[in-house]
């Protein structure tokens, strides 16, 4: 299995040849919180199998849901036609998410839920009516953003590595600050800062409204960033400035949504309804691929119109709307509210709270930032100047496979080591998250100076 999969498979990101010389981690099951190995090890999913297990793994209620959903049918169309499950789960969508957001588009990848957003806006603002508002054809984003891998979401992504290379495909996107507080952009102190960031935007929308669709942020936590948390009231000042300067808000809950972040959508932490969500990753608590682009009764109605008229929106998938991965995040939905899962997080967001206060002590750890159960821990080589380990030595990597060795998986972000744990962690398994990763932290760091 370990050499066909080396000469068959390209894996995403990791395909360079360090990889090619270590042994691959081969799950073959999952139960509960736990990932087992081909060769029976088993290891903490500290990383929620990429952020969207919920529930746990193997969870009696979501396979029976989709195995009685494939006795009757696997797929149909979307195209003119309408299945039960998609149905139910639209009706459900928009009872959960913040208010206004009443028509569900289907898709597959948060990627996908992104750039059906970024169209959505692109779209609307070409026919909705007004003659003046033809020019609203760029997106305003914030650096180091991650929204994804298809064309339109990494036009509105910053992160320089991933997407550089692809400038020349890119449509075009404004940059505003990230409000990254440990490594200030504007250089400012958290404490005295005034969100300078957000005045930058403000002011960065004054000159250019006129030609601004939308603005493209993760709300309260920008996750593949680096786990960079926004102080508070930070989402409900740029929701006002999309008021004031009329262009749309995108909120992309695809890593913070379904109780992420210790609230079921990250936009009820600050009472904010963007104009249009993107939702995927816990959607089916991880057991099936789906996405939901949901937007306003007036933005779609800006798509009415008789078929002469060709207003339809341009985009749809095969598989949208799959009945199965519909029956999926029915049965995950049933479980939030059966299990309460919500109200119990507030024990474990204290606990994890608490647990990653000892962090901050480590000789090279330089910030630790959570919110609800995500978190980034960042690693210094040195605390005092914020420079980073040389990438040479390879430390985020190996404090992956220290921790793997002890029976947690994590992943880093560059230098910082992410934690996702799966929200149905009981408080002893959080806790041995928390103190395998410190474990390994020390280790690793403290070895190396
Ligand atoms: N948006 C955000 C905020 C994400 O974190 C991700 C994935 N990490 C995406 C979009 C893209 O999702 P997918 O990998 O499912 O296409």
């Amino acid at each position: 299995l370990e050499r066909w999969d080396k000469q068959y498979v390209w894996h995403p990101f990791t395909q360079m040849r360090q990889w090619q010389k270590e042994r691959p981690l081969i799950i073959e099951k999952g139960e509960g919180s736990y990932l087992y190995d081909v060769e029976g090890n088993k290891y903490l999913d500290g990383i929620s199998s990429l952020w969207v297990t919920v529930h746990g793994h193997r969870k009696r209620e979501i396979n029976q849901a989709i195995i009685e959903q494939l006795d009757k049918l696997a797929h149909s169309t979307m195209l003119g036609q309408a299945n039960i499950t998609s149905t139910l789960l639209a009706r459900k969508l928009v009872e959960i998410t913040p208010e206004g957001l009443n028509k569900v588009f289907y898709s597959e990848s948060g990627s996908t839920a992104v750039e059906i957003g970024l169209k959505i806006a692109y779209q609307y603002w070409q026919q909705q009516g007004e003659e003046k508002d033809k020019d609203k054809r760029k997106f305003v984003s914030l650096v180091n953003a991650y929204h994804g891998d298809t064309i339109g979401s990494v036009s509105v992504g910053g992160i320089d590595l991933f997407h550089k290379i692809f400038a020349s495909l890119l449509f075009e996107t404004i940059s505003a600050p990230s409000p990254y507080c440990y490594r200030c952009p504007l250089n400012l102190s958290k404490e005295n800062c005034s969100m300078e960031c957000v005045n930058e935007m403000e002011s960065l929308l004054d000159r250019h409204h006129h030609e601004i669709a939308g603005v493209v942020i993760e709300p309260v936590v920008q996750g593949a960033a680096g786990m960079l948390v926004a102080p508070d009231g930070y989402l409900a000042k740029v929701r006002e400035l999309c008021n004031r300067y009329n262009v749309l808000l995108i909120a992309d809950e695809v890593a913070v949504g379904f109780g992420r972040t210790g609230k079921m959508f990250a936009c009820a932490h600050e009472n904010v309804s963007p104009d249009i969500i993107c939702l995927a990753k816990g959607i089916t608590g991880g057991y099936l691929p789906l996405a939901a682009t949901m937007t306003t009764n007036e933005i779609y109605n800006a798509f009415l119109g008789e078929v002469y008229e060709c207003k339809t929106f341009y985009h749809g998938h095969t598989y949208t709307g799959n009945p199965v991965a519909c029956a999926a995040a029915l049965a995950n939905l049933e479980l939030f509210e059966k299990d309460k899962l919500i109200e119990t997080l507030q024990g474990k967001v204290t606990l994890f709270t608490e647990g990653l206060k000892r962090f901050k002590e480590l000789q090279h750890v330089g910030d630790v930032r959570q919110k609800g159960l995500m978190a980034g821990i960042e690693i210094v080589e040195n605390t005092a100047t914020k420079e980073p380990f040389p990438v040479k030595y390879n430390i985020p990597h190996r404090i992956v496979l220290e921790a793997r060795k002890n029976g947690l998986i994590i992943r880093p972000l560059d230098n910082v080591m992410v934690l996702m744990p799966i929200l149905s962690m009981s408080l002893t398994e959080l806790t041995q998250v928390l103190d395998i990763t410190y474990a390994a932290i020390k280790n690793v760091t403290e070895e190396e100076t």
